[in-house]
């Protein structure tokens, strides 16, 4: 997609304004091919002879505007670089209301954009997919979020098949070989929220809420798998209109599960779009991750309903105001509904994420400038999503909950069915709250990375004054000091114990260097940075602080807690402000760790160390993998590998963290055996394994699998019952390791075998998997034009940063110089990430080998290397 150049094309002219589009289409499931008209009221501020609108991939057949009771012919010329369509008119439209009549036509495309073809078992479906900027491919628009109109939709559909929109159905007409839809005309909405699905689809019985029937729809035979997120959504509507005190908007609510579908899901406006996994879920065999998962993400999507699709952003470079508060929502919302999920510890993996994406030199602000729809499709990252709810997080901890939901209150209705920026926000949470909002909320809104906030005693003070220092912290070691001087005001919760017990303080640090005092003069036995893991900032303890808050890690800190601490000490080592054994020592000690997400958590840093510093079949990386094995083996060797009866949640998936640290990242010998065996009695029976144990066991039990276990695997995921289990198999076809099953493999990614919502994770796996890496890398060098035309923006981008999984700095050149030659607008951030991160791990590897191999020298002494165990 070339990318305009000139911003003044970016935009349309912003005095005609969409009031309405009365559409019809006839989509041709067979032909693969839809045509259509639309009737668009529009205002004219002044005069027009031209009006411009947006159309791509269309043939335009007919023109018109009906103006004053006239009728005025248009001629058409498209501009296919920039997406648009101008019609001329014979004489100039004068202000005010207009009428533009245009027929036009298209074909449904296979890559999961504006309106594209899909399949399953053999049957023929058409989907929409808008966002950010392709309703232009179904219809001549205006296709910015700030204009927003009203849609009356009719849609002409053949037997045996129903069409989805926004709006619910109104009545429907006889027409020849079929029949024509009519939908509800809807509230206004952008563009990129209109949604449409046709096909031999079935509905779930409604669910009522109030008066808002909510369905699941599914390709045929998939109803039994459909209670689960009926209940999810029914919960998470239920709290989303008692948090905004505004009724659901939009009459009916479909969710839509689309066999093949790029996003986890998408918000249309009373028709939500997911990919099947997260809404078709069996009872018996769902593990707890798919249904938080589920759950979460349905929260994520209804939470827009009000966020994004009532109180849109005005324009891409406010996407953080849609995206950073659903998903700041939808962990609150089901943290409220399941407070065992304990969703906000599952979020620290979330915050990680960001902040590992926020540390590099190549990230960019939550509010980012965009000039381009390429540009819009970059910003839907981590620091966007995650740093975004973690930085919302943070401000409704700053003002208090109350005050911050009255201020939301007010924004909602102030700016319903309108547009906003983010200073609306602001101004709303200032009025309910009587704080200072935007000054805080600025600084982490529109600078780029985060504070390093650095703890210790102070110098000639008591031990209740703290000395506080702030600095930007980047992963990059070589970093001037220069560019780390950079402030924010940090709302710093300190958590603290004395001999009287624990407390937690805030303070607002907005110096760079600057001294706290706890509020009561007692004695201070331990103190923690970041009580509750709420602030999106790391922490450096004073090392001797550090030592003794070590000796309570159980009894003093939470386990999110526990989670940030390791999280913090590895980024530390990774920038160079602490040696590796600082880390080693914190895992170490976190041996006998009980919670699953903590283990989860420091299972990231040790896979990183395993894979990027430990030379590959060295003495170094048998120790590393021998002391992991010592360490946390004996929790297996406990549990044992089938679950007690009646056992709890939480030590379900403690096993399964164990199992994935000593099998995937440890590959300890034994773990990998059982893994296989036990594979064999799940296959023949479902519920012969524990259903958080399914993804660890399929995925390992491939590392060791030969072609003829490889063919097995195959097959379950074309016969598959759930698409949990297809998604498991086919996934895991990446992980095999023998040169024949990494040929048939990389054989499969171009075909239907592999479905184009899949093609990018694959690939990814494969990167990932040392006997493919170098296989897949040339595989798709040297089919580039094909992985080009077939995935698309959004996961482009995501495998562009896979990249660093291929780890050996001379691929860091290859990539470099084969993106140079083969630019991705898309992905032109995502490459200078990737690139960041080759270095940085180069880096990592030649400052903390010596370190890594001398901690291990003296923790597995005597110095014979025991054998792994578990
Ligand atoms: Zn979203």
């Amino acid at each position: 997609m070339p990318v305009p150049k000139r911003l003044s094309h970016l935009r349309l002219p912003s005095d005609v304004h969409p009031l309405e589009y009365d559409l019809h289409l006839e989509p041709d499931l067979d032909a693969g091919r839809f045509k259509g008209n639309v009737r668009i009221v529009v205002r004219l501020d002044r005069p027009r002879r031209d009006v411009i609108l947006h159309a791509a991939g269309l043939t335009i057949e007919r023109a018109v505007a009906r103006a004053a009771d006239h009728e005025i012919a248009a001629r058409v010329s498209l501009q296919p670089s920039e997406e648009t369509a101008t019609l001329r008119f014979a004489r100039p439209l004068p202000a005010g209301e207009a009428v533009l009549v245009l027929r036009f036509a298209g074909q449904l495309n296979q890559h999961l954009r504006g309106l594209y073809a899909a399949s399953a078992d053999g049957r023929r479906y058409a989907f929409s997919q808008c966002e950010a900027a392709d309703a232009r491919r179904i219809f001549p628009c205006f296709d910015e979020p700030a204009f927003k109109a009203r849609f009356r939709v009719a849609v002409t559909v053949g037997d045996g098949e129903v069409a989805i929109s926004n709006g619910p159905v109104e009545r429907e007409e006889p027409a020849p070989g079929g029949r024509i839809v009519y939908f509800a005309p809807t509230p206004p909405l952008s563009t990129y929220l209109f949604a449409l699905a046709v096909g031999p689809l079935e509905a779930s019985a409604p669910r009522v809420l109030g008066s808002t029937p909510i369905r699941i729809w599914h390709v045929p035979g998939k109803g039994h798998l459909t209670e689960l997120a009926l209940e999810a959504a029914a919960e998470a509507l239920a709290r989303l209109q008692d948090y905004f005190d505004i009724p659901y908007p939009y009459g009916k609510l479909d969710l839509v599960a689309v066999p093949d579908f790029e996003a986890g899901a998408m918000e249309n406006a009373g028709a939500v779009f997911f990919r099947e996994t997260l809404l078709l879920l069996d009872p018996k065999t769902a593990s707890l991750g798919e249904r938080k998962r589920a759950a979460e993400v349905i929260a994520h999507e209804l939470a827009h309903m009000w966020y994004g699709d009532l109180v849109t952003m005005a324009w891409w470079d406010d996407l953080w105001l849609n995206e950073a508060f659903a998903t700041w929502m939808a962990y609150r919302v089901v943290d409220e509904w399941r407070p065992e999920w304990r969703m906000w510890q599952g979020f620290e993996h979330d915050r990680a994420g960001a902040l590992a994406l926020d540390g590099l030199a190549n990230t960019h602000p939550i509010y980012a400038e965009v000039r381009s729809v390429a540009q819009a499709t970059e910003n839907f990252d981590a620091i966007t999503y995650e740093k975004g709810a973690a930085v919302v997080r943070m401000i409704e901890q700053y003002l208090g909950p109350e005050s911050f939901r009255a201020g939301v209150r007010v924004y909602m209705r102030r700016h319903r069915e309108s547009n906003t920026v983010a200073a609306d926000l602001w101004r709303a949470l200032e009025e309910a709250s009587g704080k200072e909002v935007a000054h805080v909320a600025q600084a982490w809104i529109g600078q780029a990375g985060f504070p390093l906030v650095s703890i210790g005693p102070a110098r000639g003070e008591t031990e209740a004054v703290l000395a506080v220092k702030q600095e930007r912290f980047f992963s990059d070691p070589r970093i001037p000091p220069a560019r780390r001087r950079v402030r924010w005001p940090v709302p710093l919760v300190l958590k603290w114990r004395s001999l009287d017990g624990p407390s937690v303080d805030r303070f607002l640090v907005e110096k760079s260097t600057q001294t706290i005092t706890l509020p009561r003069a007692a004695r201070v036995e331990w103190y923690f940075g970041n009580a509750n893991a709420g602030g999106f900032y790391r922490v450096q303890h004073d090392p001797a602080d550090r030592t003794t808050l070590l000796a309570h890690l159980t009894d003093g800190l939470t386990p999110v807690e526990r989670l940030a601490l390791s999280g913090d000490q590895w980024a530390l080592v990774r920038s160079g402000k602490a040696r590796i054994e600082a880390f080693l020592d914190v895992a170490d000690a976190l041996g006998e760790e009980t919670d699953y997400d903590v283990i989860d958590g420091i299972s990231g840093p040790l896979d990183l160390i395993d894979e990027q510093v430990t030379p590959a079949e060295s003495e170094t990386q048998e120790r590393f993998r021998g002391w992991m094995a010592e360490r946390f083996g004996p929790q297996l060797d406990r549990l044992g590998w089938e679950a007690a009866p009646g056992e709890d949640d939480p030590t379900r998936l403690r096993r399964a963290a164990v199992v994935r640290l000593l099998g995937g990242v440890a590959e300890a010998p034994p773990v990998l055996a059982e893994a296989r065996r036990r594979l064999d009695a799940y296959l023949a029976d479902r519920s012969s394994l524990e259903p958080n144990l399914a993804d660890p066991v399929v995925s390992l039990a491939a590392r060791v699998g030969d072609e003829a276990l490889y063919e097995r695997y195959r097959q379950v995921a074309a016969a598959a019952e759930t698409p949990q289990e297809r998604r498991r198999f086919l996934l895991s076809l990446a992980s095999f390791r023998t040169p024949g099953t990494i040929r048939r493999t990389l054989a499969a990614v171009l075909t239907p075998e592999i479905p184009t919502q899949d093609v990018a994770f694959v690939l990814m796996r494969l990167f990932g998997n040392p006997a493919a890496r170098d296989a897949a890398w040339k595989f798709m060098t040297k089919r580039w034009a094909a992985i080009r035309r077939r995935v698309p923006p959004l996961m482009l981008s995501r495998l562009v940063e896979a990249t660093p999984a291929l780890r050996e700095p001379r691929y860091a050149r290859e990539v470099a110089r084969f993106f140079r030659a083969h630019p991705v607008p898309e992905a032109a951030r995502a490459l200078k990430q990737a690139l960041e991160v080759f270095r940085l791990n180069v880096e990592l590897r030649r400052r903390t080998e010596p370190g890594l191999a001398g901690w291990l020298e003296r923790r597995m002494a005597p110095a014979t290397p025991r054998r792994a165990r578990a």
